[in-house]
């Protein structure tokens, strides 16, 4: 089992996001290299990084285990305002770059959104984006994420990721499957089987590189993307248990970002160390958050 959970990045850099993932019992994890939501970024340090490796080392972590996210304000569908699509482009690169010297070889992508464009606009916008990216010489591969669909986003049905895969045809453009994007989506998690016929089809099941593993506040088909804990949402336990343990996937890694917890209003606590020890075992436990919530 190859699970985890987004984790974060911060002075102490990769090292501090291995001994998070780590304090969580985990072997996998994501990180943004810096906030998600701005793209302000330190340099990376050659000593923390050498600690890293030396703690990845002593705890068997598999750096293959280790992904990155890059910033949602990358935006490759619109390109409306050319600064912003040349930046997005640029800033995908030196994220890119980051990941090369940290020896991370996945970076998780949201395709873009097409505002005031259709959607196919949009798609060929992000294949264009894409094969210009590509052009550089990297080993790293580029995730996809499935979305949603909330508002405008693309990459929300099979066909739209297939049709960008196809038309960029690069071996180093992968997919993240998002078990919460896809049943906001349409797709029913409880009939995963189906979802990864259609995706084998398509795309090819040897395209998935990582599982987003949520649960969803919302029901299927509703465009929201509001995560759950596991268990506690409307695909419930059995279905996310069911995509954990398919063995067709049994060397991804399946990442947990699912809501922090509110202990008091001021005080939040990460579920995923619980949640991780509940998802091992196998059963849901409706209480696995109690001890945390009662301090
Ligand atoms: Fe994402
Ligand atoms: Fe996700
Ligand atoms: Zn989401």
């Amino acid at each position: 089992m190859i699970i985890g959970s987004h984790v974060s990045f911060g002075e102490k850099q990769l090292l501090g996001s291995l001994e998070e993932a780590i304090s969580y019992n985990a072997n996998a994890l994501m990180f943004y290299t810096g906030a998600p939501q701005n793209t302000i970024r330190k340099p990376i340090s050659d000593k923390l990084l050498d600690d890293a490796i030396n703690y990845a080392k002593e705890n068997n972590f598999d750096f293959n285990n280790i992904v990155c996210h890059a910033p949602y304000i990358i935006n490759l569908a619109n390109k409306s305002q050319a600064d912003k699509w040349d930046f997005s482009i640029n800033f995908l690169i030196n994220e890119i770059k980051r990941c090369e010297k940290l020896g991370v070889n996945k970076i998780v992508l949201h395709p873009g959104s097409s505002v005031g464009i259709t959607q196919e606009e949009g798609l060929d916008n992000i294949i264009e984006a894409l094969k210009i990216i590509l052009e550089n010489d990297t080993s790293v591969n580029i995730l996809l994420e499935t979305m949603a669909g909330k508002g405008n986003e693309c990459g929300r049905t099979i066909d739209q990721i297939a049709y960008i895969i196809n038309n960029v045809n690069s071996n180093l453009l992968k997919v993240c499957v998002d078990t919460c994007h896809i049943n906001d989506a349409g797709y029913n998690v409880n009939e995963f089987d189906q979802y990864l016929e259609e995706f084998d089809q398509k795309i090819g099941i040897d395209k998935i590189y990582c599982i987003h593993l949520n649960d969803s506040k919302n029901i299927l088909g509703s465009h929201k993307d509001r995560h759950e804990n596991i268990g506690f949402g409307e695909i419930g336990f059995e279905a996310l248990y069911k995509v954990l343990t398919n063995k067709k996937l049994e060397n991804i890694p399946k990442i947990l970002e699912t809501p922090y917890l509110a202990v008091t209003d001021k005080i939040k606590k990460a579920p995923y160390k619980e949640e991780i020890a509940m998802l091992r075992k196998g059963t849901f436990d409706k209480d696995v958050f109690k001890d945390i919530l009662n301090i």
